[in-house]
């Protein structure tokens, strides 16, 4: 089944004549085609991607009548849209988000983020090992004033999660997302417009907010992988977000890890391993019998790392299944000589997925061999686990079964509020 893989990238996306998503140079292009001058392209970039206007009219650099130049030949903005929003006890907020053809993917707001970048080496790595148990402290520290909304609220940043995909093909037999199958790729305006709905929401200014972003909601961003890459290009260039910030995850698609490499602009990059051998991989992740875990170690060590950069690798905990100190032995020879850290999730069970959470003390092993070995191994924070906004739990329960989540503390439609 997986001979299929390779024509997802074919994958049709709707005919789209939405500017959100128009990277700078093709603004300039259609400017042209209309017979106007270049820096009309950089007023339209401006208002896209640092106003993030959600509507033509809002354009206001732009004179009355090329506006509606723009809209009598089908052109809108078209930024993805927050239609539901469920919030947890613990801040985390989880949406979903409306794409112009009625589409939805979901997305996580997480403040301050899960602990997935502790030990990485990065910016947002050096900032949570700096304000780790400082959360959610909402003493003023300085005039409120000059703080950015996410300060004001108590906190020192946020992550927010995105979604490359309507669905997923890989099938993990552990992830909620791969029940929905795939429906289609997003565009990189879909991937990038779910920031900015989000950005909007909250009030956030970049530049004076500190915005971490993880690819790994619903999809495989190396399935559509050049997509991915283009919101890459728009999330650093136009909306500016450093790729320092940024994590993209991975099940394991080799080609794609091998290209990766030779980005010029990459994001931090996070390979889900999640077993320890090929045997319990392919059980649990069968794309394993496509590209096996040896063929994904050599592909991850063509990565050019920078001196403080370590290459990421998840591991879902399954009870019984992957959480066994001979596992962990395995892992430790798999990882040996490589400049890598490991990401301890404990997994978030699903409907309908017979699987078992591991045992704490477990897991406390697991984390205690990896880390007396020398591999640094942290437990990933639970995030909005009330909401099922944790995980591999994007699945679009909002929208089909509203009593599959139940707990919610609030379910509402989003505003989006500007700051
Ligand atoms: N498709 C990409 C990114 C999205 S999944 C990937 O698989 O890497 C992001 C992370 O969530 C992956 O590491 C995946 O293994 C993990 N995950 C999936 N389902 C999970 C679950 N039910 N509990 C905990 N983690 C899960
Ligand atoms: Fe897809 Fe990732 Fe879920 Fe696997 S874990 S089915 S690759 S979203």
């Amino acid at each position: 089944m997986y001979q299929k893989i390779k024509d997802i990238d074919f994958i049709s996306m709707p005919p789209s004549k939405a500017l959100f998503g128009m990277l700078p140079e093709e603004l300039k292009d259609l400017m042209a085609e209309l017979g106007q001058k270049g820096y009309r392209a950089v007023q339209i970039a401006e208002a896209l991607y640092r106003q993030r206007v959600t509507g033509l009219e809002e354009i206001t650099a732009l004179p009355v009548s090329l506006r509606d130049e723009l809209e009598a030949h089908g052109y809108g903005i078209e930024m993805p849209e927050i239609v539901q929003t469920a919030r947890s006890v613990d801040g985390t907020e989880r949406y979903l988000v409306r794409l112009a053809d009625g589409e939805t993917v979901e997305t996580v707001w997480m403040p301050d983020g899960d602990g997935g970048e502790r030990g990485d080496g990065s910016e947002a790595a050096a900032e949570e090992e700096a304000t780790e148990g400082l959360e959610g402290n909402s003493e003023p520290r300085r005039d409120m004033r000059n703080m950015g909304a996410l300060e004001r609220n108590g906190y020192s940043r946020a992550t927010i999660c995105i979604s490359s995909q309507v669905g997923c093909a890989v099938n993990c037999q552990f992830c909620l997302t791969a029940k929905l199958g795939i429906k289609r790729n997003l565009t990189a305006g879909e991937i990038a417009g779910q920031v900015a709905a989000v950005l909007n929401r909250h009030g956030v200014k970049i530049g004076r907010d500190r915005i971490n972003l993880v690819f790994m909601g619903m999809g495989e961003p190396f399935l559509n992988y050049a997509e991915f890459i283009r919101s890459v290009h728009l999330l650093v260039k136009s909306i500016g977000i450093p790729e320092s910030r940024m994590t993209v995850s991975t099940s394991g698609i080799e080609p794609s890890i091998r290209k990766f490499a030779e980005e010029p602009l990459r994001p931090k990059l996070a390979l889900s391993l999640n077993a320890s051998n090929d045997m319990v991989r392919e059980q649990i992740m069968p794309i394993t019998r496509k590209w096996n875990i040896a063929a994904l170690l050599e592909a991850v060590q063509t990565l050019p790392l920078g001196k403080r950069e370590w290459v990421t690798f998840e591991y879902v905990l399954l009870g019984g299944i992957n959480d066994q100190p001979e596992h962990a032995r395995e892992v430790l020879e798999l990882l040996q000589g490589m400049k890598a850290k490991v990401n301890l999730i404990v997994w978030n069970p699903g409907p309908g997925i017979a699987y078992t959470q591991p045992k704490p003390e477990d897991v406390a092993v697991f984390q205690k061999m990896l880390i007396d070995n020398g591999l640094p191994a942290y437990i990933r924070r639970p995030r909005g686990r009330d909401i099922y906004a944790a995980c591999g739990q994007l699945k679009r329960t909002l929208e089909t079964s509203p009593a599959a989540t139940a707990p919610l503390v609030e379910i509402a439609p989003a505003a989006s509020p500007r700051g």
